[in-house]
């Protein structure tokens, strides 16, 4: 039994080994060098301004984890984005929570979920890697950490948030319940539809071949109090193996969740698959999962491979990502998808 488990797992891990050899071409004479240099990839149209603040820490040579930092700051102070950082929609109650994690190439990791009154959530996550022998904190807890660490505490509810959630509550018909229809989200306007989501994971190589992500949200609009989704979750909204590549996910987290999303593609692609192969490749589980759903379930994925190799899928169409490498700073692609 024993020759028969070492056997299995030999071929399985030799099987991982010839596939990633396979893609060997694209490095740069094995230096472990990415073949087209530093890149950093984000999700959504604000990825865009994002990418420029990581690609300034990549340009001059600097660490993937300091630029995936970097750049997630730019949408979490922008005032004009309602999905990310101070500016967030809050939930029903009008609490603004924010969720964000930061992975490394060697398996450090932090987050925070549920934190309040923070602007830069990413920041403290980030804290939570370095200085705490934990992975991820929570609500009062991760207020409490972040105040000790010196960051400011600040009314994060701006008039326009609070605004929209007041026209939000005329006609808010959210009741959830533990037996809610995934099917139902985007015809009753349920948190999850096609226009109720949006989230900032950012993923980036740089010139030494260091791979690190980061996702930061203030998940979905008109929430449950207490309600996380994906992007704190590792291994959900983000992964990264510096062995093999880094993945993150935007959309209706529940259901990245289920599938444990940014893991599968990073594990899809330690098989053998591209990036956009592994990216549909977890898609299509959603989808087989909830074919009644995915009319109306917007998931997308982005991934990054160990040579800079790019993909992204999603269920619904409109899902785009931006790409910034010595080439071209401002690029911004459409993902495919399913519909
Ligand atoms: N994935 C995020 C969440 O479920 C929301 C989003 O991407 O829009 O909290």
């Amino acid at each position: 039994m024993a020759d028969r488990r070492d056997f299995l797992k030999a071929s399985l891990l030799g099987a991982s080994a010839l596939a990633l050899a396979g893609k060997a071409g694209a490095d740069t004479a094995g230096s472990g060098k990415p073949a087209g240099g530093a890149r950093v990839v984000s999700t959504w149209d604000f990825g865009v301004a994002a990418n420029q603040a990581a690609w300034a820490v990549l340009a001059r040579g600097g660490h993937a984890l300091d630029a995936v930092e970097a750049g997630a700051m730019v949408p979490e102070a922008d005032l004009k984005n309602h999905s990310v950082g101070r500016a967030g929609y809050p939930d029903r109650d009008g609490h603004v929570t924010l969720d964000a994690s930061i992975m490394d190439a060697d398996g450090s990791c932090g987050a925070v979920a549920a934190l309040e009154h923070i602007a830069h959530p990413i920041q403290v996550a980030r804290r939570v890697m370095e200085r705490t022998p934990h992975v991820l904190l929570v609500g009062e807890g991760a207020l409490q950490f972040a105040l000790e660490q010196g960051f400011p505490r600040e009314e994060l509810l701006t008039p326009e948030s609070e605004q929209a959630w007041k026209e939000w509550l005329k006609t808010a018909h959210y009741q959830p319940s533990a037996n809610s229809e995934v099917r139902d989200y985007g015809k009753t306007g349920l948190p999850g539809g096609k226009d109720n989501h949006d989230t900032i994971g950012m993923l980036a190589i740089d010139a030494s071949g260091r791979l690190a992500g980061a996702c930061t949200t203030s998940g979905m609009a008109w929430k449950m109090r207490g309600r996380v989704g994906d992007s704190p979750i590792i291994g959900a909204g983000l992964y990264v193996d510096g062995e093999v590549g880094a993945a993150t996910s935007t959309g209706v987290g529940e259901e990245v969740i289920r599938n444990a999303g940014s893991f599968l593609v990073v594990e899809l692609m330690r098989q053998g698959r591209s990036p956009q192969e592994a990216c549909h490749e977890a898609v299509m589980r959603i989808v087989k999962k909830r074919p009644g759903a995915s009319k109306d379930l917007q998931v997308g994925f982005l991934a990054m491979n160990r040579y800079g190799e790019v993909g992204a899928f999603a269920i619904q169409p409109g899902f785009s990502y931006a790409v910034c490498d010595a080439r071209k700073q401002d690029g911004l692609l459409p993902a495919k998808s399913v519909f």
